[in-house]
């Protein structure tokens, strides 16, 4: 798909910065204008490395026991990107000063590229065709490159371009919104920078931390220039001067590289490296590397929808956002908003397990795999996280981290959120059953399954009635916290359990347990069963439904009927003790918990709850519309489903909750590709197979999309004659279509 302006507005710049920035999964560059913008513009210039963040002290009024003390913040890094253009001495721009002709920004998911083309007229009347490419390589992560163009249209003179590394840059701070930093501090602290055959060097660390971040930069031209690199104040500039007449063009080749000492022990030689092999290589074959590697992903994970092309946009765009956004080196994940901007912080949250890993599960399940890999390498992080909640064994992963300690300073809606654990261990679960891969089960899954599963039996409690009950925690919902046996949360606890369970004696059949790096006593294995079998899950005889908790059906129902619309997200208006008192829910919860864990759960059970769920959920959070959308569909609610599909799927590109601005809501975006595979095609994997309950919504004459399941490709079909399931490559699977 392409999404193209043709237009470009002040106000909106924000937003498009984060629609139209280029990332591969390892770097992120905002689509800031490389000419800049005047003082006081509402612009986020942006440059980012996934997992690369400087550590910032937590301050509390009153510091409790175990209160985190320090947090991770994703940094931005100098800014790379400027390149400001003068035509004898006059200064391109688009605010003011000359005219803009032409314009038009394309993002390309085809190519891998953003592109910009103006055709501008000077102040003094001269006019050329300025067209600018960025791609940031998902072949060769650490680069980043930006081709220049100017050809002129009538212009005779000397044409400058000044292109920079500079490490003058701060986080970006909006004080009134909790969701972006409150606190502007200075993360990069330049160390230093060099210019020497031909490539200017520039390093710089983090300020706490200590990340050490290399940058290397070159031009190549096309024609004769006079070119001049010198160090400065703020890092490198490279000025590059040349005479253009009318019909001459112009073309400046920047290559950046970045590298990470989180990655490499010396990433300065290791930029230097890969910008040597990407220069040799040359820019004509690295966009023909981008654009294959982009053609052998849609090959694996095209959908498509007959009937509407709005949608099918939507669809590629925010596929191809999740791409941009994944960590695939088990080193770091998937922030919630990607690497495209600074919202929450760079941190992960149970985002990636729940809403993002599942794309990845049935589309290229290495990067799914090293998702996983992630929580594995941050086990001891999860275990220490656990013993400072006073736990005496098992792991407890963190609500909100990069490195793996926890960064959320607020436990009620942070901590508190022990689901998130579970999550971990649901994707474990999920990733055996659509990979079969044994090695890592035996090497990493059994060792995060058991120290997972030791958790909850830390956490709960056998009660008076003989059941295992698990007490202030948060479930998903963020408007109701530290409550009792959180249905969701318990649900999730008793998958643990009982996975922990299947694959220790999977393993044992198979004679692999010796890979497991703990110490394991098979009696645990009882008490997990134990445990399991016996878990508390609140539901509710009157109205027939689960309970959230075992209190929420007894708070008073808040009335969003008349809530004034300024008011959402309740979270910006109302204390969070008063939110904790209503009925009222952020986001998905129950309703969730039964897409994730359908077993002993009837259809009219499900029915009754996201009928009473439906009608006290903000949605505030994008997390939830999604899932609606899937339950809608599972219960033959097909217009709802498509309703909630629509918001889902354009949440991005519209800017439904007003805060693309500060990056992708890339949870959103995976629960787009989850309410096409499992809402409307009902996918839902099992042990012993993949199973489907096809639908097709009225709008459409037909939809078909692609998995990968266990080392197989599969094209799946839905139509007006019902649908079907089609073997691309690989060995047949075990499929079941459920009418
Ligand atoms: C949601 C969380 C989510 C976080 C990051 C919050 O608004 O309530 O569930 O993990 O955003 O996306």
């Amino acid at each position: 798909m392409k999404l193209t302006r043709t237009k470009w507005d002040a106000k909106s710049l924000a937003l498009d910065e984060t629609l139209f920035h280029t990332a591969n999964g390892y770097l992120g560059v905002r689509g800031c204008f490389e000419e800049g913008c005047p003082e006081g513009t509402a612009t986020i210039r942006g440059c980012y490395i996934n997992g690369v963040y400087d550590t910032v002290p937590l301050s509390y009024p009153e510091r409790l026991f175990g209160f985190p003390e320090e947090a991770q913040r994703l940094v931005n890094l100098p800014d790379v990107q400027t390149m400001r253009l003068f035509l004898d001495g006059e200064e391109f721009s688009l605010f003011g000063g000359g005219d803009v002709l032409a314009y038009e920004r394309v993002l390309d998911t085809d190519s891998g590229t953003v592109s910009r083309k103006i055709r501008w007229k000077s102040p003094k009347g001269a006019t050329v065709d300025i067209e600018i490419t960025r791609v940031a390589s998902f072949v060769r992560q650490e680069l980043f490159l930006t081709l220049y163009s100017v050809t002129s249209v009538d212009f005779d003179g000397e044409i400058e371009l000044i292109s920079s590394v500079d490490c003058n840059v701060s986080n970006f701070v909006d004080a009134s919104d909790p969701r972006v930093a409150s606190e502007r501090l200075r993360h990069i602290f330049p160390k230093t920078a060099k210019f020497s055959r031909g490539v200017g060097v520039v390093e710089c660390r983090t300020g706490v931390s200590d990340i050490c971040i290399a940058i290397c930069q070159q031009h190549c031209i096309s024609r004769d220039a006079d070119i001049n690199t010198s160090v400065v104040d703020s890092g490198i500039e490279t000025r590059i001067k040349t005479r253009l007449q009318p019909t001459d063009g112009f073309l400046v080749e920047k290559f950046t590289t970045l590298s990470d000492s989180r990655r490499q022990e010396n990433p300065r030689t290791y930029a230097r490296e890969v910008l040597a092999d990407a220069v040799a290589t040359g820019s004509e074959e690295l966009l023909q590397e981008q654009s294959d590697f982009l053609a052998d992903f849609w090959r694996g994970a095209k959908v498509e929808i007959n009937g509407c092309s709005k949608l099918q946009d939507g669809m590629e765009f925010n596929m191809y956002q999740l791409l941009q956004s994944a960590g695939h080196d088990s080193i770091t994940s998937v922030a919630s908003k990607g690497i495209s901007g600074e919202g929450y912080e760079g941190h992960y949250f149970w985002d990636t397990e729940i809403y993002i890993f599942p794309f990845f599960l049935y589309t290229r399940p290495q990067i799914a795999k090293n998702l996983l890999g992630f929580r594995y390498n941050t086990l001891d992080g999860a275990r220490a996280h656990a013993a400072i909640m006073g736990h005496t064994r098992g792991a407890l992963y963190p609500w909100r981290t990069i490195s793996g300690s926890e960064c959320s300073s607020f436990f009620p809606a942070g901590s508190a959120q022990y689901h998130l654990t579970g999550d971990v261990a649901h994707a474990f679960m999920q990733y055996y059953y659509a990979t079969g891969d044994m090695d890592f089960m035996a090497a990493k899954g059994l060792e995060v399954l058991i120290e997972t599963a030791r958790l909850w039996l830390d956490a709960g409690n056998f009660g008076a009635d003989g059941k295992f009950h698990i007490h202030s925690v948060t479930g998903p919902d963020e408007y109701t916290c530290c409550v009792s046996d959180n249905y969701y949360t318990n649900r999730c606890a008793q998958h643990n359990l009982w996975g922990a369970v299947e694959i220790y004696n999977l393993l044992k059949d198979a004679g692999r347990l010796g890979q497991l790096k703990i110490a394991f006593d098979e009696q645990e294995l009882a008490d997990f069963t134990y445990a399991a079998d016996e878990m508390f899950l609140p539901y509710d005889n009157d109205l027939g439904i689960h309970a959230q908790d075992s209190s929420f059906l007894q708070k008073p129902v808040w009335d969003l009927a008349a809530t004034p619309k300024e008011k959402f997200p309740l979270l910006l208006h109302y204390h969070p003790l008063y939110l904790y008192r209503y009925q009222v829910c952020k986001q998905a919860d129950t309703v969730l918990a039964h897409f994730l864990f359908e077993d002993g759960v009837t259809d009219d059970i499900m029915r009754r709850s996201y009928e009473y769920y439906d009608k006290i959920t903000t949605h505030d959070s994008s997390l939830s519309g999604c899932v609606f959308g899937i339950m809608a569909s599972r219960l033959g609610l097909g217009e709802k489903a498509y309703e909630y599909f629509v918001d889902t799927v354009c949440g991005d590109l519209d800017n439904i909750h007003g805060n693309t601005r500060d990056g992708l809501h890339v949870a959103n975006l995976g629960g787009a590709w989850l309410a096409v595979v499992c809402g409307f095609a009902g996918l839902r994997l099992r042990n012993d197979g993949l199973y489907f309950r096809f639908t097709l919504p009225r709008e459409w004459d037909a939809y078909s999309f692609h998995v990968r399941y266990r080392g197989s490709l599969l094209k799946v079909t839905v139509n007006r004659q019902g649908g079907g399931v089609e073997l691309i490559s690989g060995a047949a699977v075990p499929v079941i279509i459920e009418r």
